[in-house]
């Protein structure tokens, strides 16, 4: 026999006081108090949930203890079901009952967040730490350790390939682990956008902002994609503020600065570059190295020193490349039953190392680097020793080596006869600089993600 609803209701209350014992009362607002029990059929009782989110959460953290303490009671029960259901103004009026929310008028929530589109690799454990990306992880750490905003909003910004992600979802998986009740949203800045067009087409855009601005934590990658979609900036604007004048965290990934954002409101950008802006430099030959030790050691194969440090030399566009090389290199070991050699490695990835060969070219570097410091072709190549030119020269020979796999002779032939002496001598120059100055440092990084950018 099904138990009446008053009779349910009655025991829900007495199982909400022990849950409230149990798990404290701030999990036990956020997360108990929305559902309500409807009905019991057979081994399973149903419950009604606001959200799709709400189900997810409660289903994987709360549903053990809800059945632990209903069994007290009907000791049967083996199963929870949820009905997502969402309390509508009219339905209250017409009938003071719940409405069924039609999948079509629905916000997705299942996509919006949370454990289902988080990578398990992508944690701070697995992220290995070195200069260009050292700010960037203290600050993720930081704003992931943080009970109260440190920085608002954490802006993470660098090129292809180097992390921002796997950054963003180690703050989310922190959060989750230490602070189970915080609502987390994550979500790529495209996503959103789709989600906003839906909940307008279908009127709905109430449960939209109401999902957005309840959350403790916003999380939105990509944020570039917005460039050009004004009414979705317009709400992403809204809803950030709304976060952020709630001491809620928001946290945002782009492929560039704040200020260089394309397309975007000034007010916006502004509004992006108030808390810390974080960004990630392309990869030097120590993290490369690092982090291929790092995979490495993962894996069931063992991967001779000399052939991490072929790759780490060799593949340097971004992180994402130098795992797809590694994987190569692992699939083919597994394959053969035994470790690659170097002469071995070198063979398996010829396409891979001549791609990167055939798109970028002494020409194409030599001309990005005209058009960024605005200086003429005939200049850049010529012996002339003008400061500003000569720098400009050595930016270029120091992208060259690093972008293309041309040797010093040809860097040097390439660059109106000179000796491949001068040619290391500006290699050296650049490194040096890189370090010590700040305008030289982020002019390279620019340019070379214009360079590697360009290749996609
Ligand atoms: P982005 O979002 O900046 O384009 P991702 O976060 O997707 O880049 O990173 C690309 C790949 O490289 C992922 O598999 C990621 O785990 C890996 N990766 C990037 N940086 C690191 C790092 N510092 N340590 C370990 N893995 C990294
Ligand atoms: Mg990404």
């Amino acid at each position: 026999m099904p138990a009446s609803r008053p009779i349910l209701e009655e025991q829900w209350v007495e199982i909400c006081r022990l849950l409230i014992e149990e798990l404290g009362e701030e999990t036990y607002l956020s997360w108990i108090q929305p559902l309500k029990p409807i009905d019991i059929q057979g081994a399973s009782i149903l419950f009604s949930v606001p959200s799709l989110f709400m189900k997810n959460w409660i289903s994987t953290h709360y549903s053990s203890a809800i059945l632990k303490h209903w069994n007290a009671v009907v000791p049967h029960l083996k199963k929870i079901d949820f009905s997502i259901q969402v309390e509508s103004a009219t339905a209250i009026k017409e009938g003071g009952g719940e409405q069924q929310v039609s999948d079509l008028g629905n916000v997705e929530e299942k996509d919006l967040c949370e454990v289902s589109s988080l990578d398990s690799r992508f944690t701070f454990d697995n992220f290995v730490v070195g200069k260009p990306n050292e700010l960037a992880y203290a600050a993720a750490y930081r704003t992931a350790e943080s009970d109260i905003p440190s920085f608002n909003p954490l802006f993470l910004y660098g090129g292809v390939g180097l992390g921002k992600t796997h950054l963003m979802h180690s703050i989310a998986w922190l959060i989750k682990n230490r602070a189970p009740h915080k609502r987390i949203i994550y979500v790529s800045a495209e996503k959103f956008m789709h989600q906003f067009i839906r909940s307008v087409r279908y009127k709905n855009t109430d449960s939209f902002k109401d999902l957005f601005r309840s959350v403790d934590v916003l999380m939105i990658d990509d944020v570039q994609f917005i460039g050009g979609k004004d009414t979705t900036q317009e709400e992403f604007f809204h809803t950030f503020n709304a976060l952020v004048d709630n001491n809620r965290q928001v946290i945002v990934s782009a492929d560039k600065s704040p200020s260089d954002l394309e397309k975007v409101e000034e007010r916006l950008k502004s509004r992006l570059g108030w808390g810390l802006v974080a960004d990630i430099h392309p990869t030097t030959y120590e993290l490369r190295l690092g982090i291929l030790q790092a995979k490495a050691a993962k894996l069931s194969v063992r991967i001779p020193d000399e052939v991490l440090e072929f790759l780490a030399l060799k593949i340097s566009s971004n992180v994402r490349e130098l795992e797809g090389a590694l994987n190569r290199v692992a699939a083919h070991a597994t394959l053969i039953g035994r470790a690659v050699d170097l002469d071995a490695a070198q063979n398996l990835l010829k396409d891979l190392l001549r791609s990167s060969e055939r798109h970028i070219t002494i020409e194409e570097v030599q001309r990005r680097v005209c058009e960024y410091y605005s200086i003429k072709m005939l200049d850049l190549l010529s012996s002339k020793r003008i400061k500003n030119l000569a720098r400009s020269r050595q930016v270029a020979i120091y992208l060259s080596k690093n972008l293309t796999t041309k040797s010093l002779a040809d860097i040097g032939k390439k660059f109106g006869g000179r000796d491949h002496t001068t040619v290391l001598h500006a290699v050296r120059k650049i490194q040096e600089l890189i370090e010590e100055d700040k305008e030289i440092e982020n002019d390279v990084g620019v340019l070379r993600r214009a360079l590697d950018g360009s290749r996609m």
